[in-house]
């Protein structure tokens, strides 16, 4: 049984697009399930009707002429149920719909599961018989894997299918994807791929300038794989039996200008790039094995990849193109794009940036947020590999990227991004204004660093210091760890430009999502791994060496204040300060002088030091709660897993009373409490923290003018009414509301919706 369904899964995953997809779909479905008719009807969102795309059985002229309303016949009744529906007798069911262009009437029997695919319904599969019985347990139990397993496919088709669409220029269409809002704001421009290196399945697709060019790059690469497997098989002669080096001719084989590389040269010549025809050519056979009966041919698979792998690294090495140009307003695509890629590209020329993985709280999508690059993430449907060159539209707000957009659509964005500007026009009045409420009550707002430009945008934009230094973005910058000079400097140069305000840093804070490309830290379960404080204390010598830098870079300043990220128990606690106060030591004496202490403060990141604040605060001068990080361990929704992005919310009444409770616990032991999460930065919940008595908030430079501008705005005595309230419901979308309706009721409605244009949906 599970071979079977591997098998059929892979089949419909290996076709060329949709209507392909769906015909593979219920002809693997007849012939498993032995029934006479099996079809595939999907919802089309703008009719909202359900389509029959694709039947065996029933007549082939019905498809895509054949439409049920969404709640019509027994389809419309199993989408709107979303549950199955099995029928001995189909016809005697009172929302039977008779459909005679199909000639169904035949048949008696009637098994329909929805296709849903992130709580929507995207469909209904569904297999009829003449014998008049119902389907038995198995069989439903099969169907409804079936198109469980499926869905993500159809999504993916349709996604697709909306390309290819395209790509035939109907008039009026649209490609449209949806993902997570990563970085509030719109981009336009044209995409450029960005993919890692030696990672097949990545590759773009990019017209072929040059053809002879590209085929001499890729006979040129072939000869250096081959010469290495001959190398290969030269040294093995005494060490492998005959027929285990066998293999090695049959690689050989393949490399020849009959095999792989004829086909390669042929994708060539029909227009694509050297490295997207290798990855064209190998998807097409690593395919083909995949749906294979016999387990040693699928495993040749293997070695398919692996010669792909090899002719491609080879590729990249000689290809002297693998670099794009970067236009102005390039929008930067990718699976994925690490926080270290981000910040080596030229940054002054990205409009956009669209997504495969992540979510809004990634930490790259912190850093978009914090360059104000529109940004929109968890696109899973998103086609990558045929997006380079194409025109897009980012829009950051909805989450949400137009491929191609029509010219409509294209001038309705441009009149946000206007209005966008005078929106952000208007914030500069709130530039040298002091952050007191009208009540008279100050709140402290400070910025949180790590990108050059941070400096520049956070002095003009009067933040009151650095809440938080996150000291691992220089470090992603380089090759290796900087050195203790190195890091000095960096440090001085972000101590002068803010003293005499206090500048926090934190100390290396890698793990989880933030990977420096020198020192891979690869885990199961990233989140609960190896990150922050439990990695700087395992390495004494990295540790010391940055504390050593801070302090050194503070002398003449004394502006300086530390903070140990990720912190769970006492014990890290004790042992840092415990290294702090060595380094202190060793500095005192390198520099002959004694020094004035910094700070020291902890990160609330953790539920474990939530628990124990009031005994873990003692040990330090302040806490700063990592809100980020915090609300991921609270709701246990990983902060970079798009099908769980909607359960991560900072209005969860579980987030806010944990806020609420960590104030008043601090307080009562007299240290100061400060926030530099997100949640500092979102005019809505700043107010509740603003409340709660934060005595700090910190954010990036992106968000200073607008939470002046709420501080500027808002009555105390209002927001800690509202607070009140808030802290009695138990819902967070009520809690939500309640929020942006007193916003709005304040006439701060901007801050909350500066999208002030709806623009329409587009089809897909
Ligand atoms: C946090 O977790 O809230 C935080 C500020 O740290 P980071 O986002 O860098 O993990
Ligand atoms: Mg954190």
């Amino acid at each position: 049984m599970l071979e079977l369904l591997r098998r059929i899964v892979q089949e419909v995953n290996s076709a060329p697009n949709l209507q392909s997809s769906l015909d593979i779909m219920v002809s693997s479905v007849r012939a498993a399930m032995g029934t006479e008719v099996s079809s595939v009807y999907l919802l089309d969102e703008k009719t909202s009707r359900y389509v029959l795309m694709a039947t065996e059985g029933l007549n082939a002229e019905a498809i895509g002429n054949v439409s049920l309303g969404i709640t019509e016949g027994l389809v419309g009744q199993v989408g709107l149920r979303e549950e199955p529906l099995n029928l001995d007798d189909a016809s005697a069911h009172p929302k039977f719909h008779y459909l005679p262009e199909t000639g169904e009437e035949r048949y008696n029997s009637f098994l329909g599961v929805p296709i849903m695919h992130r709580r929507k319904i995207l469909g209904v599969l569904v297999v009829q018989q003449q014998e008049k019985r119902r389907f038995d347990e198995s069989e439903e139990a099969f169907l409804v894997t079936v198109s469980a397993q499926l869905s993500g496919v159809v999504a993916h088709a349709k996604a697709i299918g909306a390309l290819d669409s395209l790509r035939g220029n109907k008039p009026g269409m649209v490609g449209v994807f949806n993902g997570v809002p990563g970085s509030p704001g719109v981009g336009i421009g044209k995409a450029v791929v960005i993919y890692p290196l030696a990672h097949l399945d990545s590759v773009p697709d990019r017209l072929c300038e040059n053809p002879d060019t590209e085929i001499a790059l890729l006979k040129e690469a072939v000869m250096t794989v081959r010469q290495s497997i001959v190398e290969l098989d030269r040294k093995m002669a005494n060490t492998l039996m005959p027929e285990e080096r066998a293999l090695f001719e049959v690689y050989l084989r393949m490399l020849d200008d009959h095999g792989l590389v004829g086909e390669i040269i042929d994708r060539i010549i029909a227009g694509n790039w050297a490295q997207g025809a290798l990855r064209e050519v190998i998807e097409e056979h690593v395919q083909s094995f995949q749906t294979m009966e016999d387990a040693y041919l699928r495993e040749r698979m293997a070695d398919v990849r692996d010669l792909g792998l090899r002719v491609l690294s080879q590729l990249q090495k000689k290809n002297a193109v693998t670099q794009p140009e970067y236009r102005e307003n390039t929008i930067l695509v990718g699976e994925d794009i690490p926080t270290s890629l981000l910040v080596e590209q030229p940054l002054d020329k990205i409009a956009g940036i669209a997504i495969v993985q992540g979510s809004s709280n990634a930490h790259m999508a912190i850093v978009a947020r914090a360059l104000g690059i529109p940004t929109v993430v968890g696109l899973a449907e998103m086609p990558v590999t045929s997006l380079d060159e194409a025109q897009l539209i980012v829009d950051g707000y909805q989450g949400r990227i137009y491929v191609n957009p029509s010219a409509n659509m294209t001038a309705k964005y441009n009149d946000i991004i206007r209005d966008e500007k005078q929106f952000v026009a208007g914030l500069d009045a709130y530039k040298d204004k002091a952050a007191l409420t009208p009540d008279g009550f100050p709140v402290q707002i400070m910025v949180n660093t790590g990108l050059m430009v941070d400096v520049a945008r956070s002095k003009d934009r009067g933040a009151e210091g650095v809440g938080l230094y996150r000291s691992e973005i220089p470090f992603m910058m380089r090759e290796r760890f900087p050195s203790e000079e190195e890091q000095r400097a960096i440090y001085r140069f972000q101590l002068e430009s803010f003293s005499p305000r206090p500048v926090t840093m934190r100390t290396l804070d890698i793990g989880g999502d933030k990977d420096l490309p020198y020192f891979p830290i690869e885990e199961e379960n990233p989140a609960l791994g190896w990150r922050g404080i439990r990695v700087t204390l395992d390495h004494p010598e990295i540790f010391m060496v940055q504390l050593r830098a801070m302090l050194k870079a503070s002398v003449g300043l004394e502006n300086l204040r530390i903070l140990f990220p990720m912190i769970s128990s006492v014990v890290e606690i004790e042992e840092a300060l415990h290294l702090m106060h060595r380094a202190i030591m060793e500095v005192e004496e390198e520099l002959q002088q004694p020094l004035i202490k910094p700070l020291v403060g902890i990160m609330l990141e953790v539920p474990a030091a939530v628990i124990q604040v009031a005994d873990m605060a003692q040990l330090v001068d302040f806490v700063s709660v990592g809100s980020n990080d915090l609300i991921q361990y609270i709701l246990a929704v990983d902060r970079n897993n798009p099908r769980v992005a909607d359960i991560y919310s900072a209005y969860h009444p579980s987030v806010l009373r944990t806020m609420s409770r960590i104030v008043r616990e601090v307080h009562a032991v007299n240290r100061k409490v400060s926030i530099c999460g997100e949640m500092a930065g979102d005019p809505g919940t700043a107010m509740l923290l603003m409340a709660m008595g934060f005595d700090t908030l910190s954010m990036s430079s992106s968000n200073l003018l607008r939470i002046k501008k709420m501080v500027c705005e808002m009555p105390m005595h209002r927001a800690k009414a509202l607070l009140d309230r808030v802290l009695m419901v138990d819902s967070t979308a009520v809690i939500r509301s309640l929020v942006e309706y007193e916003l709005e009721e304040a006439g701060l409605a901007s801050l909350v919706r500066p999208l002030s244009k709806a623009v329409g949906h587009g089809t897909i």
